[in-house]
């Protein structure tokens, strides 16, 4: 009697030792994969402007905004409490700033796009006051020229057809020469001004302007976008950003 209790508590303890370990193995699940991505949300969450509205929808983001900038421009025209003059030595172009309905939608977790899309004509992303981002390139799909920069604010922005102010270049009020996040691309990256964020130049950046690596608002590792260190045709501006998107881009509809 007494080998028989003994056998099934040999068994019971044998049973339980199989089912921890089953329960053990079933831990051990693999690292989490590099392509997954970083998550954007709390940053975007925490870093655009009341001006614009953020919505989060199963794995994407949408921030709507009505494109007017928060700070001065001669392009609001005189009148305007925000109209301050052009300067010295440049022209407006014919436009003015209007109210405008945007809305961009990108992944919360950008990740590198095996073929790389070129950056087009119209809005690339948008900056943190909801102003949309533009590239190096105008009407007729030619890069910014002598006419066009001076045309620009001192915000690196004019208004396109339809009134949509825009930036193109680095400014007084987004970022500079300091390492400023401006805004995010419609592949979900963020873009920086020239510098990292221990104030030096970054020297590595890829063909598109960016490299990986933590920021202000990033503690882990991310690609990110840095606008051109090399002044446009000689310019007081810096190109924010030209070539192809590092991801995939989202939609941005207006
Ligand atoms: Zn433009
Ligand atoms: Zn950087």
């Amino acid at each position: 009697m007494n080998k028989v209790k003994i056998s099934i508590l040999s068994l019971t303890l044998l049973v339980t030792c199989i089912l921890i370990y089953s329960c053990s193995k079933d831990d051990d699940s693999p690292a989490i994969p590099a392509e997954e991505g970083v998550s954007i949300t709390s940053v975007v969450q925490a870093t655009y402007t009341s001006a614009v509205t953020i919505s989060t929808s199963d794995g994407s983001i949408t921030l709507r905004s009505n494109g007017t900038p928060n700070h001065v421009s001669p392009y609001w025209g005189v009148g305007n409490a925000l109209y301050e003059a052009q300067m010295a030595g440049s022209t407006l172009n014919p436009g003015t700033i209007r109210e405008q309905v945007y809305a961009m939608t990108i992944t919360t977790k950008p990740t590198e796009a095996t073929n790389k899309e070129v950056t087009t004509l119209g809005p690339i992303g948008m900056a943190l006051n909801g102003v949309p981002l533009y590239n190096d390139r105008e009407g007729g799909n030619v890069p910014v020229d002598a006419n066009v920069l001076g045309s620009f604010d001192r915000a690196g922005a004019h208004p396109g057809p339809g009134n949509t102010y825009h930036y193109h270049c680095t400014g007084d009020f987004t970022g500079n020469d300091n390492a400023n996040l401006i805004g995010f691309l419609r592949d979900g990256f963020p873009i920086y001004a020239r510098k990292d964020m221990d104030g030096s130049y970054p020297s590595n950046l890829d063909t598109n302007g960016g490299h990986i690596g933590t920021t202000a608002d990033f503690s882990t590792p991310i690609y990110h976008y840095h606008a051109s260190n090399t002044a446009y045709l000689g310019s007081r501006f810096y190109i924010l950003k030209a070539g192809s998107y590092n991801g995939t881009k989202g939609t941005f509809t207006n």
